[in-house]
C-alpha cells in the first residue's frame, strides 16, 4: 500500500510545506512507515500565524454556545471513530490498545465539559460601591493561541488545550510532536468535519527548534501553551518572555507512590504496576519513585519484583501485551543511561535493566520494566525525569520523612499515599506540595472536571486538563464599569456623600 503524504492544515485548506520536503513517522513497535508529513520552515510559519490572525477577528464575535456546538460536534464524530482512532494511537506511538481508547476517551470527555463551558464563561458580577453603577468582570479571547504538544497523550492533550482555546473565542496553531503527526493530521480531519471556520483551527507539522520556536516568537501569537520537557519549556518561556506573551508550561514529572506500614500492601503493587509501567512509564504522572515505609519494604518489593518480572513485553495491538515499546531507539538508550547511572551510584538492579531484544522485540524499541533498590534521595534516578519504565525504590522511618522526601525533588506533579489511618491521609494532603495527590489510588487517573499540573519544575502556575479554572489561562480579564447616574462619581472619594443623598 502506498505511503500517504499528509499536509498542513492553514485557513481551511490542506497545503504542502514550501520547503518541498517531508519527514516519516513509524511505529515504534515494527518500524512500519504511518506516512510522511511536511517538513515546515518559516515561511510557512508565517502564513499559519497571518491566517490565525486574520480568523481571530470573526471568531471572537462568534456566540460562545456555538462555538460550543462545534467542539461538541468534535465529540461525536471522535466518538464515531474511537476504535479507529485508538487503533492509529497504537500504531503510531505504541501505547497498549486499551490505553490508547482511554487517550481518546479523554478528548471525547473534555470537548464534552468544554461545550458545557459554552453556555457559561463565567463572568464576575458583583455590587459596586456607588448607587447607580454596575461592576462586572468578562473573559475576553487573547487571539492567535499556539498548542505545542508531546508525542505520549496525542489526542488528550491538544485536547485539554485546543478545546478550552476555541471555546473562550481564540484561535488555534497546533504543532504537534514529530513522532505522532499522523493522529494528528487524523484529528484536524474531525475538526474539519466538524465545520470549524477556515481560520480557526489550524496544523503546522515539522521540527520543534523551526516551527516550535517560529511560533513561540511569532509577535502575533499572543499565548504559547506548552507540554513538554522541562528544558524546552524553560527555553520555550525564556523566549516568550522578549515578547512578554503568556506561557502556559507543563513539564516533566518525578512523580512518587508512599506506602505506608498500615496500607494494603496487594492494593499498592497494584496501582504500583500500573502508575510505573502502564504506557511504558511514559506518562508525565507515571509512578517513577515508590517511597516505602521500612517496616514493610522487603515484603512490598519481594511481591512487587515477582509480578514486575511477568508482565509481557509486545506490540501494543496484540492482547496478550502489557507494557508496549518506549516510543524510539534515542528513549531506549537514555533509558539504559539511566540504569548505569544507577549502578554507578550505588542502587541495585532487582528486575529488568536491559533492552529487550527477544525474537520480534528486536524490530522495535522495547525495555524491560525496570526496579532499582537500594536507591537514596540524592541519586540521580530519585531526582532526575528518565520517562521509561524505571523504577526507584526508597525507604522512609515514618510519614513525615516520606513526604520529606517526596517534596524534595525540582518537580511537584503527582503523588500518591497508600494508608489506611484516616489521620496519615489527612497529614498527607495538607503537607505534600505536587499539584496532584491520590489517597490509595496510583499517581495517574486525572478527570477532566478538576484541574491538572504542577508545582516547581513541573509548570508555570497555570493549569490545564479540566475544571472551569483552565478557563483562565486562555483567557484576559476584562473588568467593565457602568455609571447609568448621569453625574460624576468619583470611587473611594465620593462613596460616602453619595450613599448618603439616596
Ligand atoms: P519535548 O521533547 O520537550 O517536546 C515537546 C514539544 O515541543 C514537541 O512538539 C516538540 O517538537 C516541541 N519542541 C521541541 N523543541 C522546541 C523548541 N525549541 N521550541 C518550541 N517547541 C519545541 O517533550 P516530549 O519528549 O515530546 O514529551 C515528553 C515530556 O513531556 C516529558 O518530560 C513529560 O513529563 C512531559 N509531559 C508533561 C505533561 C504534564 O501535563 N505535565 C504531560 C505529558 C508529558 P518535536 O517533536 O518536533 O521535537
Amino acid at each position: 500500500m502506498e505511503t500517504r503524504e499528509f499536509k498542513n492544515y492553514v485557513n481551511g485548506k490542506w497545503v504542502s510545506s514550501s520547503s518541498g520536503r517531508t519527514f516519516e513517522s513509524r511505529s515504534p513497535a515494527t518500524g512500519e512507515l504511518i506516512g510522511m508529513l511536511q517538513l515546515s520552515n518559516a515561511q510557512d510559519v508565517q502564513e499559519v500565524v497571518e491566517a490565525a490572525d486574520a480568523a481571530f477577528q470573526k471568531w471572537r464575535k462568534y456566540p460562545a454556545p456555538k462555538r460550543a456546538e462545534l467542539v461538541y460536534k468534535v465529540s461525536e464524530i471522535l466518538r464515531a471513530r474511537k476504535q479507529e482512532m485508538g487503533e492509529l494511537l497504537t500504531r503510531e506511538m505504541c501505547k497498549v490498545l486499551p490505553e490508547a481508547l482511554g487517550d481518546v476517551q479523554e478528548a471525547i470527555d473534555m470537548a464534552m465539559y468544554m461545550a458545557g463551558e459554552g453556555r457559561r464563561l463565567n463572568g464576575l458580577l458583583v455590587p459596586s460601591e456607588l448607587p447607580s453603577k454596575w461592576a462586572m468582570a468578562v473573559r475576553d479571547p487573547l487571539g492567535v493561541v499556539a498548542a505545542i504538544t508531546p508525542w505520549n497523550f496525542p489526542i488528550a492533550i491538544p485536547a485539554w488545550k485546543m478545546f478550552p482555546a476555541l471555546i473562550t473565542g481564540n484561535t488555534v496553531i497546533w504543532k504537534p510532536a514529530s513522532d505522532t503527526p499522523v493522529l494528528a493530521e487524523r484529528m484536524i480531519e474531525i475538526y474539519e468535519e466538524a465545520g470549524f471556520p477556515p481560520g480557526v483551527v489550524n496544523l503546522i507539522t515539522g521540527a520543534g527548534g523551526v516551527v516550535g520556536d517560529g511560533l513561540v516568537t511569532h509577535p502575533k501569537v499572543r499565548l504559547i501553551t506548552f507540554t513538554g520537557s522541562t528544558d524546552i519549556g524553560r527555553d520555550v518561556n525564556m523566549k516568550a518572555a522578549q515578547h512578554l506573551k503568556r506561557v502556559s508550561l507543563e513539564m516533566g514529572g518525578k512523580n512518587a507512590i508512599i506506602v505506608m506500614d498500615d496500607a494494603d500492601i496487594d492494593l499498592a503493587i497494584e496501582g504500583i504496576i500500573w502508575s510505573a509501567f502502564g504506557t511504558t512509564g511514559q506518562r508525565c504522572t507515571a509512578a517513577s519513585r515508590v517511597i516505602a515505609h521500612q517496616a514493610i519494604k522487603k515484603q512490598l518489593l519481594d511481591k512487587l519484583a515477582a509480578r514486575t518480572a511477568k508482565l509481557r513485553l509486545g506490540d501494543g495491538l496484540l492482547p496478550t501485551t502489557d507494557v508496549g515499546p518506549v516510543i524510539n531507539p534515542k528513549a531506549v538508550q537514555k533509558i539504559h543511561e539511566y540504569t548505569e547511572i544507577a549502578k554507578k551510584e550505588g542502587a541495585s538492579v532487582l528486575v529488568g535493566g536491559e533492552p529487550a531484544t527477544e525474537g520480534d522485540l528486536a524490530r522495535g524499541a522495547f525495555y524491560k520494566p525496570t526496579i532499582f533498590d537500594n536507591v537514596t534521595p540524592t541519586m540521580r534516578v530519585a531526582q532526575e525525569e528518565i520517562f521509561g519504565p524505571s523504577l526507584a525504590v526508597l525507604s522512609a522511618k515514618s510519614l513525615e520523612d516520606a513526604i520529606e522526601i517526596n517534596n524534595r525533588t525540582n518537580f511537584g506533579l503527582s503523588t500518591s499515599v497508600y494508608t489506611t489511618n484516616v489521620n496519615r491521609a489527612f497529614e498527607a494532603m495538607r503537607d505534600v506540595t505536587t499539584g496532584l495527590l491520590y489517597i490509595n489510588a496510583g499517581t495517574i487517573g486525572s478527570e477532566v472536571q478538576l484541574p491538572l499540573g504542577g508545582t516547581r519544575g513541573t509548570g508555570n502556575g497555570h493549569r490545564e486538563g479540566g475544571g472551569p479554572v483552565v478557563l483562565d489561562t486562555f483567557t484576559e480579564w476584562k473588568t467593565i464599569y457602568v455609571d447609568y447616574s448621569g453625574r460624576l462619581q468619583r470611587a473611594q472619594i465620593d462613596t460616602d456623600a453619595l450613599v448618603k443623598k439616596i
